[in-house]
């Protein structure tokens, strides 16, 4: 999917709201700054000490809690040392050993042939760039830039269920696509704000603002969020396409 690069003038910007896409655009630097002044001690979630194990736990963590991945891995951790060891590890061990992670088949798999990649083809060091990581089998632009934000210090947005619930609600994009989400928000907001706001955001989606029961009296972006109003009820947001049931990207 090609990226769409807009400008102030760009004739075919379409903002949910009907925003102009300079508006649009301070609207989300509002919310950004007004999350990362609300979550100064935000960290990612997922206990890892090297680029690969952050790897292996973000695997897991597709449609599973981070209490449970980290269950999980603190027992992994252990056992496999290196990207060799899980490389090496046979198949339907892992599954065993993933199982309670749910998903087992398809994240055992992932955790070992991305290992194999990263063996063969990178000398066995995580390759920190975009297109590196997502050449990796199993590995997909989400946990990529899970990678790059939090294991290199880069600059990613990380588009997860979170993040793509309060974009819809907050009227920043009316898209489903996670990659046409990301490449919005990319256009959005500046570079150096990426990483931050991807995390932030989640944050704000498990303390403040849940699926089930936003706190709008109480949120920090209440001003900037059309949502509000309607104690997060997406009234407007209703009248987007709405998700189809369906794997979720990793
Ligand atoms: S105002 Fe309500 S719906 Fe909007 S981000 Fe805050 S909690 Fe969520």
């Amino acid at each position: 999917m090609a990226r769409k690069t807009w400008t102030s003038d760009s004739k075919d910007f379409r903002s949910p709201l009907g925003e102009d896409y300079r508006t649009l655009r301070a609207r989300t630097l509002k919310i950004c700054r007004a999350l990362v002044k609300a979550y100064p001690d935000a960290r990612i979630p997922l206990v890892f000490s090297t680029p690969h194990e952050l790897l292996v736990a973000t695997i897991l963590s597709a449609q599973c809690t981070d209490l449970r991945v980290n269950e999980v891995t603190a027992v992994l951790f252990r056992k496999y040392k290196s990207v060799a060891d899980w490389a090496a590890a046979p198949l339907g061990t892992l599954e065993k050993e993933v199982h309670s992670a749910g998903f087992f088949r398809n994240k055992a798999k992932a955790i070992n042939e991305s290992a194999e990649d990263i063996l063969e083809r990178f000398g066995g060091k995580v390759p920190s760039t975009l297109e590196e990581l997502t050449s990796l089998r199993g590995i997909g632009r989400k946990s990529a830039n899970v990678l790059i934000a939090h294991a290199f210090d880069g600059q990613g947005i990380i588009v997860d269920t979170h993040f793509i619930r309060l974009s819809r609600q907050m009227g920043l994009t009316g898209e489903l696509d996670p990659v046409k989400i990301e490449f919005a928000l990319m256009e959005l907001l500046p570079k150096r704000h990426w990483s931050s706001f991807s995390l932030m955001r989640t944050w704000h989606g498990r303390v403040t603002c849940a699926a089930k029961k936003p706190e709008c009296e109480r949120c920090v972006v209440a001003a900037s969020c059309p949502a509000a109003a309607s104690q997060g009820d997406i009234t407007w947001a209703a009248k987007l396409p709405q998700k189809k049931k369906g794997p979720r990207s990793r």
